[in-house]
């Protein structure tokens, strides 16, 4: 098995007498701030003017624009959307960055597709938690954690690695477990397991469930619940007990169905392309495909986006959720997505 650090494991004085720059304060930002903030560490929060500067002023953390962030930290940790990364990096975060600093990702993709080059006088590590940035700080506000990989690509001081483990104990990461990875395993696992099963696969398998029964003339309302509302229940399951304890509490019916369905559902073919869109992603195709999409200022995205909307499982589905209070409209709304 592989080796995961706990909390009491890791040393943290290595991050004590470090400057934290924290770029960005949205999902990721808030989060890793106010935790390491209130792990003891010295944390600045490098932003523009406007919403998110705002609200760290109001959190009560140390605000200032980004050049002046970078410029006196030992740790700068990039936590901006990937897509505008490139851009804030070569422009203001580049030219401030002092030598022998360590310069510090929550995702690959940007340094393993080549979009930073970073200089050969920095660290370069990456702390991801696996799991919503809101989750990071409310699990850290509960005494628990998100579990969280560490990477290092470039380490000129040596000590990347233990900077890297303090900082990913410092957001609460070494209580649910910290493990090592690289830059290339992250970034690949990380966009498979969005794509071909926690977003994409997923979205797709509740759509054509809620199609099949519609279009048998079944109930929008009932098919909705069937395929869409109860999954959480399952997934709850799963998260706890694994297939295993999920089985145990379903129904020995359901159980059958699912062993003798399931495998007809998603079978050899459906696994042969997912083998696709795992070359796909190794190759560097899907990340070229989505870095000019994003050049051309997103024309394919929106539109799909905006047919996705008016499918007939949203619909029904947001006429059901006003009707049931109990279900928190939560961080959808604050681009809070598991993945990433
Ligand atoms: P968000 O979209 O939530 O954060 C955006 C933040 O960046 C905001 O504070 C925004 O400020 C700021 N920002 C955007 N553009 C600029 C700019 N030009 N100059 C200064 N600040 C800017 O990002 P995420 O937290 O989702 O993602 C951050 C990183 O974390 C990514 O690498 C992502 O892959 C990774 N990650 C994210 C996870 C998640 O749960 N979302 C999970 C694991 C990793 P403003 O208000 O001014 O726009
Ligand atoms: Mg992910
Ligand atoms: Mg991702």
């Amino acid at each position: 098995m592989a080796h995961v650090y706990y909390h009491n494991d890791i040393k943290d004085e290595v991050l004590k007498n470090k400057k934290v720059a924290v770029i960005g304060y949205g999902s990721q930002g808030h989060a890793h701030a106010l935790n390491l903030k209130e792990s003891g560490h010295d944390v600045v929060v490098g932003l523009r003017k406007g919403k998110s500067w705002d609200k760290a002023v109001e959190d009560g953390v140390e605000v200032k624009t980004v050049p002046e962030a970078v410029e006196g930290a030992d740790v700068v940790m990039i936590l901006l959307p990937d897509e505008y990364q490139p851009k804030v990096y070569e422009e203001q975060i580049k030219p401030n960055l002092k030598s022998g600093a360590a310069l510090a990702f929550a995702h690959g993709f940007n340094v393993h597709f080549n979009q930073v080059v970073p200089p050969s006088d920095v660290d370069v590590f990456l702390v991801a938690p696996k799991g919503p940035g809101h989750l990071v700080r409310r699990t850290f506000e509960e005494g628990a954690g998100v579990p969280a990989l560490i990477g290092v690509e470039q380490d000129v001081t040596g000590e990347a690695k233990e900077v890297a483990l303090a900082y990913a104990k410092g957001i609460g990461g070494g209580r649910a477990g910290v493990l090592e990875t690289s830059f290339q395993e992250e970034t690949e696992t990380d966009l498979f397991g969005e794509q071909a099963v926690l977003c994409g696969g997923l979205t797709s398998l509740v759509k054509a469930g809620f199609e099949t029964l519609t279009e048998a003339g079944y109930q929008p309302e009932v098919a909705y619940f069937e395929c869409l509302h109860e999954l959480k229940l399952i997934v709850d399951l799963m998260y706890e007990g694994g297939l295993e304890g999920m089985r145990y509490s379903i129904s020995d019916t359901a159980q059958w169905g699912d062993f003798v369905s399931g495998p007809r559902v998603v079978d050899e073919t459906t696994k042969a392309r997912m083998k696709e869109v795992l070359t796909d992603i190794q190759t560097g195709k899907f990340a070229k495909g989505w870095i000019l999409e994003n050049q051309v200022n997103r024309p394919e995205f929106t539109a799909i986006n905006a047919k996705e909307s008016q499918h007939q499982i949203e619909k029904v589905g947001r006429e059901l959720r006003e009707l049931m209070p109990f279900v928190k409209k939560s961080q959808s709304k604050e681009k809070d997505v598991v993945t990433h």
